[in-house]
């Protein structure tokens, strides 16, 4: 059977750099290899989540798998808790929460206590907290993140975030989003949470040494994003009938590939798979390859182009794709395998934020139509046979062209 890998570059796409001649990132890197893909595959433009939406990555992964955001997502602190290893209940509530500095009128002096490096020390010290028959349960994240779970009855995660994403400001009081009993449960418990622990990191030692070393002390939790599992959600497996892997640094992407029933593949750290921009791309693409041999799809995903282009670093993140480029290399030597290349969304370093405008997909294997591309860009791919396709179109795509689509009518 044929085998497939699926490279998801965060924030590949762009839109036009009066810098760079009113070009993307992505069509002034030199990338032969990328190129090389488009012109022996078919190309098109995808709309990750839907035409005109601004998709975040959490929502545009799940509609890449083929799992339709409106109908299985609630929110990003499930994937992220699932991504850092808890473990979650089906009625659990997860958000994902930074440690921040409030000033002495408890307003928000920085929302990640001075870029702190582990959580570590503020989750032992808080230990398991239980309020109102409620229990919160927290892990640390990296650096300054960390997962919180609400666990217990007549609880929803129809509520809104703590976290104002702002300085000079009060955290944001937890509001209840619908007119339910359990959201506004929900939302008293969590605002007697954020005060509680408050209360208790006020005068740690810890915190006591982080002041005595210059360094703003950890002395508040913010929390957004809550959500729950979908309990329909099917796996993979079951979906595609396919044996899946995921190779990727971020604990969003984990978590998603570990709510569908993927295979979590880890690197030493010595392998320098960071998720920044100095990873060892070509170690995740090589790996990936050598996974074909015992799965059947495997998912890659490659960070740091969104990273850099939201900082607005577009000569970063035309270095940075010119180093994808180099890694994809692998793949060309692997006309065998079939590969789709694309992005979640458009990342744009002009505004710093990710846009509706839709992304480049190559799709290249063994029987796939081609078309007269010479290059993988916003502007050579829009040229392509497959056209517009919406984010949820490309797994029935690719398993029509494995073979395993079943017809419909007869
Ligand atoms: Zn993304």
């Amino acid at each position: 059977m044929t085998k497939t890998i699926l490279v998801i570059c965060d924030g590949l796409a762009d839109r036009p750099i009066r810098e760079l001649g009113n070009k993307t990132p992505l069509e002034v890197a030199k990338t032969p290899n990328l190129d090389q893909i488009a012109i022996d595959g078919i190309s098109g433009m995808m709309h990750p989540v839907d035409v005109g939406v601004r998709p975040g990555s959490d929502a545009a992964h799940l509609a890449l798998f083929g799992y339709d955001p409106k109908e299985y997502y609630s929110g990003r602190g499930p994937f992220e808790c699932l991504g850092i290893g808890m473990d979650l209940k089906s009625d659990d509530v997860a958000l994902r929460a930074n440690v921040a500095t409030l000033d002495e009128q408890g307003e928000i002096i920085d929302r990640r206590a001075g870029r702190i490096d582990s959580t570590q020390s503020v989750v032992d010290y808080l230990g398991e907290i239980e309020i109102d028959g409620v229990k919160f349960i927290m892990k640390p994240g990296l650096s300054h993140r960390l997962g919180l779970i609400v666990r217990g009855n007549g609880l929803s995660h129809l509520v809104s975030n703590r976290d104002p994403k702002k300085v000079g400001v009060l955290p944001s009081e937890v509001k209840a989003l619908d007119d339910t009993a359990q959201a506004r449960f929900t939302a008293q418990v969590l605002n007697k949470f954020a005060q509680a622990v408050t209360g208790k990191l006020k005068d740690t030692s810890f915190n006591q040494e982080r002041i005595s070393q210059g360094l703003l002390p950890a002395n508040t939790i913010l929390f957004r994003g809550a959500g729950r599992l979908p309990n329909n959600l099917p796996s993979f497996k079951e979906k595609y009938g396919l044996h899946s892997a995921a190779i990727a640094a971020g604990p969003l992407y984990r978590g998603i590939a570990k709510a569908l029933g993927m295979n979590i593949i880890f690197f030493p750290p010595q392998a320098g798979v960071t998720g920044k921009p100095d990873s060892n791309i070509k170690a995740k693409i090589d790996k990936a390859i050598e996974l074909t041999s015992e799965y059947d799809f495997i998912f890659v995903h490659i960070k740091a182009a969104d990273s850099l282009a939201e900082d607005g670093n577009f000569l970063g993140k035309v270095e940075f794709i010119e180093k994808i480029d180099q890694a994809i290399k692998s793949l060309v030597d692997h006309p065998e395998i079939l590969v789709a290349i694309t992005a979640d969304h458009t990342t744009a370093c002009e505004l710093k934020i990710h846009t509706a405008d839709p992304v480049p997909l190559t799709i290249r294997g063994l029987g796939v139509r081609t078309d007269d591309l010479q290059a993988y860009s916003e502007r050579e791919c829009v040229k392509g046979q497959l056209g517009h396709i919406r984010g949820i179109h490309l797994m029935p795509i690719l398993v029509d062209i494995l073979g395993l689509s079943t017809m419909y009518g007869a």
